[in-house]
């Protein structure tokens, strides 16, 4: 692209490159990953892969104990950021009977099981983290590592006294409406009997880990894990690297998203020698880095959080914002975008500007922006056609970006090869002793699986329990043309059952403030049936329908974009017609600030319509 002539023109400037020629660049990178069989081209962790997901390797037993049989009021399923924020804010509204069960072994939920090393959260500490308000704590810098992030979990549990409320270590295993009694009869792995008027489910939308449905994955004679289990008994190290085990293995990673940027400098650091398996290459920003400067510090007033999640959100999501406090790689494309290509974009959307040219403007700050990161691979990567695989061709959203300063520059190091898998649709086959890609055996001693989460099968799996509502309906056969909800949290036909996540809520980068604002939501319509003196809670099949047609409406907005993106979670493996459990398509698509205000009006002058309160 460098040698484009200088000639072409968009929005009254000139461009150094031609938007056509990059069009057809990203549609061919497409086209080629484009998987027939996508939703098929994973295998699931049951059977003999079910230790990749079940093993606990940070519990420091095994959890064993007696069955519990408890009647309780609120039941809590799961320990991460919703889970806590559920409970905190129930206990905060003067709730008492509450229960958490969470599957692993202490709260943290992502945090707990993402150990591997260098986790961080690219996403500004100040406002990632929940309750730093609350909690009286700020966090070390702009970005937290994964074990300040985990220790800020325990803080939480801490400070709204969670941890007598807590069962770890145990799984749930189905879950039915009893009519008669008007309550949920719980079952779980440790033969608990449980019995819940309200439950709600804070499961999180990426816990299932996924590996890739190659051939030969089973005959693998090596050592192997998944980035969600690291084992740092195998390793040595911890979440700042220096992983002594590694130094006389070969070692493979599959897989180059989020998780991969972050622990592949750690591996290639230790290892003697690391293949990194890239399908992929992620769009890699610069990280940034500054500790918390206490003069800032004391600047702030009351409410800062919220207004800077608010302020974060409405950037990201294109709303009209006058100030960009976060100030970083995620708000840079939309601060361009408002300040050089498309002047006075943002701050009054309405005003002579149409959509097309909307778009227009979007796609060209984009491309711009996309060129920087390629140019930053060239700026850093010292081997000309190591350089070349690692530059994305997509829009900077179509996969998750990504930000940090140490991936990059390991791939000038002599031990760290790049296997680039892109014109073999990934890796090929995994043998006793490595990975097959492009025909070519790699000899691994330990091979990393860095290949995600389900988000794109069926519900019945992700779950990974039974739900049966009123006249015994399984949640899974109501959901089987798409998820069915009313704001996300209620189904009908399934009453007292609350969700808190990330289906059909207001969507955003910052997951923390999508969960404020659904467990605000949520405690709100439990002191409403409490000021009722009702006992039931359902959404009506007529709102819950009207519900499921507004995400619809909203999610066709984006559907072009996302068809022309290259395969991933965003746009469910490429697919992005498919109602049936595509992750942004069962987003509400104006973004979390927008659903906040659907919520607060829903709440105040709809008082609460759709919801049915009964005994
Ligand atoms: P991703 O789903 O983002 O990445 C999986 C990777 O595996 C992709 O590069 C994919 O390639 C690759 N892959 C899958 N199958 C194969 C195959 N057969 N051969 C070769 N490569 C294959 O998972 P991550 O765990 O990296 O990240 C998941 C999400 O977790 C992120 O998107 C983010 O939302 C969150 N996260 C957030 C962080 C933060 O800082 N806040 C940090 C880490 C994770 P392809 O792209 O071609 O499908």
């Amino acid at each position: 692209m460098s040698e484009a002539p200088t000639t072409y023109t968009a929005l009254g400037r000139e461009l150094d490159y031609d938007p056509d020629q990059l069009r057809e660049k990203y549609r061919q990178e497409r086209d080629k990953r484009i998987n027939p069989i996508w939703d098929k081209q994973y295998r699931e962790v049951v059977g003999e892969f079910a230790h990749y997901s079940d093993d606990d390797p940070f519990a420091e037993s095994d959890g064993t104990r007696d069955p519990i049989t408890r009647t309780v009021e609120f039941l809590v399923i799961g320990a991460g950021f919703a889970g806590m924020m559920t409970a905190a804010r129930l206990k905060q509204s003067g709730y008492t009977d509450i229960m958490i069960v969470e599957a692993g072994s202490d709260f943290g939920g992502t945090w707990y099981w993402n150990r591997y090393p260098g986790a961080q959260c690219d996403i500004e500490a100040y406002c990632y983290l929940p309750f730093l308000e609350e909690t009286n704590y700020m966090p070390k810098g702009k970005y937290a590592f994964g074990p300040e992030i985990y220790e800020h979990s325990c803080r939480i549990a801490d400070h709204f006294g969670l941890r007598d409320h807590a069962c770890f270590s145990t799984r749930i295993t189905g879950m039915r409406w009893l009519e008669d009694s008007k309550r949920w009869q719980v079952s779980t792995s440790r033969d608990d009997k449980l019995s819940a008027r309200y439950v709600i489910v804070c499961t999180g939308f990426m816990n299932r880990p996924k590996l890739p449905g190659v051939p030969g994955i089973e005959n693998f004679e090596g050592h192997s894990f998944h980035t969600c289990r690291w084992d740092y008994e195998y390793t040595g190290g911890d979440n700042n690297g220096n992983l002594t085990g590694l130094k006389d293995k070969r070692v493979g990673v599959i897989g180059t998203g989020a998780s991969a940027i972050q622990c592949v400098p750690h591996v290639g650091e230790s290892a003697e020698h690391l293949y990194v398996f890239q399908r992929t290459p992620s769009s890699v920003g610069l990280r940034g880095y500054s500790t918390t400067d206490p003069e800032w510090v004391k600047t702030l007033e009351p409410g800062w959080q919220r207004a800077r999640q608010k302020n974060l959100d409405d950037v990201v999501g294109g709303r009209p914002f006058d100030v960009d406090l976060v100030h970083d790689g995620w708000t840079d494309i939309f601060r361009n975008l408002q300040s050089s290509v498309l002047p006075g974009m943002g701050k009054d959307p309405e005003e002579g500007v149409s959509p097309e040219e909307a778009a227009f403007a979007a796609e060209i700050a984009d491309f711009e922006k996309m060129n920087e990161i390629r140019a930053r691979v060239d700026s850093i990567v010292e081997d000309e056609k190591t350089a070349e695989l690692l530059k994305p061709w997509y829009r900077q959203f179509c996969k998750r970006p990504c930000f940090n300063d140490e991936y990059l520059p390991t791939f000038n190091r002599d031990n760290v090869t790049l296997v680039d898998t892109s014109d073999f649709g990934g890796v090929e086959r995994i043998t006793e002793n490595g990975v097959v890609a492009g025909g070519v055996e790699y000899e691994i001693d330990c091979l990393i699986y860095s290949t995600g989460f389900e988000t794109s099968t069926g519900y019945k799996r992700r779950f990974g329990f039974e739900i049966q509502g009123k006249s015994e309906k399984s949640l899974f056969d109501h959901w089987a043309e798409g998820r069915r909800t009313l704001h996300g949290h209620s189904t009908h036909g399934f009453p007292n059952w609350f969700f808190v996540g990330a289906s059909q809520t207001g969507v955003s980068f910052n997951y923390a403030i999508m969960l404020e604002m659904q467990t605000e939501n949520l405690v709100a319509i439990f002191d409403e049936a409490r000021r009722r003196d009702a006992t039931v809670i359902e959404a009506s099949a007529a709102a819950e329908e009207a519900w499921v047609q507004e995400i619809r409406r909203h999610a066709a907005d984006n559907q072009e974009f996302f068809e022309s993106c290259t395969p991933g979670f965003y746009n469910n493996e490429g697919q992005a017609r498919d109602t049936t459990a595509t992750f942004t398509g069962d987003a509400y698509a104006p973004g979390a600030n927008a659903f906040e205000e659907v919520l607060i009006a829903w709440r105040e002058e709809q008082q609460m319509e759709g919801l049915d309160f009964s005994n």
